[in-house]
């Protein structure tokens, strides 16, 4: 049975969502807050069934309509039979097909920088920190290396930020970020390294194994998250969205990480809402095809992050100066990599 239970009692209850797909039981866990749509979210990374494809049966509000996108869980009516339909994406083998198939990180919906401020409340709100403390307590984390003595953190957003989700290639490494697994290998002399994207960990295990980030020989990941340790909070502006909650994985590893030691790299400025601080606002990837060859990003923000690893602590840098504060050491590697793409034009266009 579909299990609403009583939406009205508490705002910040979790319930559990009981949808039947075909022969399936499928059960997600859902709060009052959340939307249809957020719903749909939680069901594709369950299922993999595209959340534009699926199709809801039996969702309703209490006043007896058809649910829509931005109904939230406390608008339903409870104890409704709910169905879905819809086909779950043929099993992948190669990331050419994770860029078609795979659950696209919802919109482009993002905060700006000058609308940071008004949200800096956010972290505070009781309800926020309740929602933080059962998250703390429900998510386990599976760690794929322990976490080193005197390393500071690096938490690194997927799509967009080290991969382009959006385009289509004939092998994995055309979708990866230029620089990618040098821009990691030198971090990791300095950092432990964290993976933490808004899917669900099946495909943050499939892109990180296919792009040869969670196998590479020069450096480790500690381990990887996904939407499940994210928080999702309100604002009056902006809606309901979800967000990455840094002080989930400090009160993980209070001995390793904390404020003063993590740096956060991610396309989106809403995902640092509740640390905004420790936020680096990273130019999104996309467009491989066309940009492979003049996305320098990796290799200077590489730059960036040697330099402040040598800092005693992170708390009060701006990291939305990082280009200036490394502006020296940017300067030589753009001279080293012009340098290096004269020589291989030279070689291509060759022969004479
Ligand atoms: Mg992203």
């Amino acid at each position: 049975m579909a299990a609403t239970g009583d939406a009205a009692t508490s705002s910040l209850a979790t319930q559990l969502l009981n949808v039947k797909w075909g022969k399936q039981d499928v059960v997600i866990h859902v709060e009052a807050e959340e939307t249809v749509q957020g719903i749909k979210r939680k069901l594709e990374a369950a299922t993999s069934v595209g959340e534009k494809r699926m199709k809801l049966l039996g969702l309703k509000t209490r006043s007896g309509k058809p649910a829509g996108d931005t109904d939230t869980v406390a608008d339903l009516k409870p104890g409704g039979r709910i169905m879905m339909m819809g086909t779950a994406e043929a099993d992948i083998e190669k990331l050419n097909a994770v860029a078609e198939v795979a659950p696209h990180v919802q919109d482009d919906f993002d905060i700006q920088e000058e609308g940071m401020a008004e949200l800096v409340e956010l972290a505070e709100r009781p309800e926020v920190q309740e929602k933080l403390r059962r998250r703390i307590q429900s998510c386990d984390v599976k760690v794929l290396n322990t976490p080193r003595p005197g390393k500071k953190l690096l938490v690194a957003d997927i799509d967009y930020t080290i991969f382009d989700l959006n385009s289509s290639a004939e092998r994995p490494d055309e979708l990866a970020r230029p620089y990618l697994h040098q821009f990691f290998a030198a971090a990791y002399a300095d950092y432990d390294i964290v993976i933490w994207s808004a899917t669900s960990m099946k495909w943050v295990e499939v892109k990180m194994r296919e792009l040869g980030v969670s196998t590479h020989p020069d450096y480790k990941l500690a381990f990887m998250l996904d939407h499940r340790a994210m928080l999702t909070v309100q604002h009056p502006k902006y809606g309901l969205f979800d967000c990455k909650p840094l002080a989930f994985l400090w009160a993980k590893f209070p001995e390793h990480y904390g404020p003063h030691n993590t740096i956060m790299l991610d396309d989106l400025r809403r995902n640092y809402v509740l640390n905004k601080q420790q936020g680096l606002v990273i130019r999104p990837y996309r467009r491989a095809h066309l940009t492979r060859g003049t996305d320098r990003e990796l290799l200077y923000l590489s730059a960036y992050l040697a330099k402040i690893a040598q800092l005693e602590t992170l708390e009060g840098l701006a990291h939305r100066d990082w280009e200036r504060y490394a502006k020296q050491e940017i300067r030589q590697l753009r001279k080293q990599a012009d340098a290096e793409q004269e020589q291989q034009g030279q070689q291509d266009g060759g022969g004479s």
